[in-house]
């Protein structure tokens, strides 16, 4: 039977942005209007077919314009997750490096097709050091822009200068932009990378469709084959009025987006982290609040599980995140926090709160109202001994 959110309780502050962002009403209206249309199959020649098709490339160049590419360029997908597999298709059984902690459809795939996976290390912050990759080993790197968990901004910039200053070898640069687009600034030409991927749903539009841009003249493989689509490089029949929400979101990106409303989150997050340092007991940060995506913001409380915390926080009406989405119900510690911290149990203890560009004071207000005592009561029933080294 169907749940609606607001028949749980009311009313309800969604601090899990990272995992899904709300569809902006912008994108809402341009979905409904197309659906009241009889589009077509995009692919056909007659008139049904070409207006979905005209609907699709208007989508393509405003997506196009948002990261500073060609239309030409952009690769329309299911999502992320295939965007990411469609970088490891394409550099199948040949040497790769990612940083430790891509997410998953990225290091899944990557282990499932190259010849050699190398794991770049990070900073205790979860950056990478542009200078210990030794680029000439390498078909392809793969580092994302901004990290899922932390929220931490990779030096890409510096990843690629060194990448393409090689002259007698090509290693190609990928980029997982999921989080990082609509937050900060995401221009392919300034990043200089060669491949970028991105999810609909993480700046306002629909579930169930992305993006993957491809560098003009770059190695490219298929990985769905049996249709012509998107020009011969991913088959089945376009999702028209999900690539129309996405040409929606990233109108809206760049008609509105402005650091300054996120400026404003960051002060609001960096508010909430002193906050809980100084009235939650044994609680540390595992977010730089520099080199930081403004919304997000990782803690670990020693001694209290981070999924008792959420189910607790959830019972107050307050939705946040622990860890990434996708390993939901995986009793793995998160490998991000283990990669940066070493230790599971700093792992195991830590939430996410991702804050939605609405965000207010009083919702900080009303996370620390009930925060402190959850922690409380979850630490009182612990058999770990508080106090002893945790975090950083
Ligand atoms: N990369 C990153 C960094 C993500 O956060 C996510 C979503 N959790 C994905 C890829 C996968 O995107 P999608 O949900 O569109 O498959």
């Amino acid at each position: 039977m169907q749940q609606s959110i607001s028949s749980i309780t009311s009313p309800r502050l969604y601090l899990d942005n990272a995992a899904t962002e709300k569809l902006l009403p912008v994108v809402q209206d341009a979905m409904i209007a197309a659906m009241q249309e009889d589009l077509g199959n995009a692919a056909a020649l007659h008139a049904e077919g070409c207006c979905a098709r005209s609907y699709i490339e208007d989508a393509r160049a405003k997506v196009a314009r948002l990261i500073h590419a060609q239309p030409s360029e952009i690769i329309f997908t299911s999502g992320g997750t295939e965007s990411n597999n469609t970088i490891m298709e394409t550099f199948r059984s040949q040497p790769v490096a990612l940083s430790s902690i891509e997410h998953p459809s990225i290091l899944e795939s990557a282990k499932a097709r190259a010849s050699q996976v190398d794991f770049l290390p990070v900073d205790s912050l979860g950056r990478v050091d542009p200078k210990l990759i030794a680029y000439k080993k390498y078909s392809l790197i793969s580092v994302m822009l901004a990290n899922n968990e932390l929220g931490t901004i990779e030096p890409l910039e510096e990843i690629a200068a060194s990448c393409h200053a090689q002259a007698d070898h090509i290693t190609f640069l990928h980029t997982d932009a999921t989080q990082a687009i609509s937050k900060i600034k995401v221009d392919v030409q300034a990043l200089d990378v060669d491949y970028l991927s991105f999810s609909a749903h993480k700046i306002g539009g629909p579930l169930g469709v992305g993006v993957l841009y491809v560098r003009q003249g770059v190695p490219f493989r298929p990985l769905l084959l049996g249709g012509h689509q998107e020009c011969g490089r991913r088959a089945g029949t376009s999702n028209t009025i999900g690539i129309i929400g996405l040409g929606a979101a990233a109108d809206w990106c760049w008609q509105e987006w402005s650091c300054k409303q996120w400026s404003k989150v960051a002060l609001l997050r960096d508010e909430l982290c002193e906050r809980i340092l100084n009235e939650v007991p044994y609680s540390s940060c595992n977010s730089s609040m520099q080199n930081c995506l403004p919304n997000i913001l990782n803690v670990s409380f020693q001694g209290a599980e981070g999924e008792s915390i959420q189910l607790y926080l959830d019972a107050e009406g307050i939705a946040v995140g622990t860890g990434s989405a996708c390993a939901a119900g995986d009793l793995q510690p998160s490998h991000v926090i283990m990669a940066t911290q070493h230790d599971a149990e700093v792992a195991h203890s830590s939430i996410r709160f991702s804050l939605p560009l609405d965000t207010k004071k009083s919702d900080i207000d009303r996370v620390m109202s009930v925060l402190p005592q959850i922690v409380k009561k979850l630490q009182g029933m612990s058999t770990i001994k508080l106090g002893a080294k945790h975090g950083n």
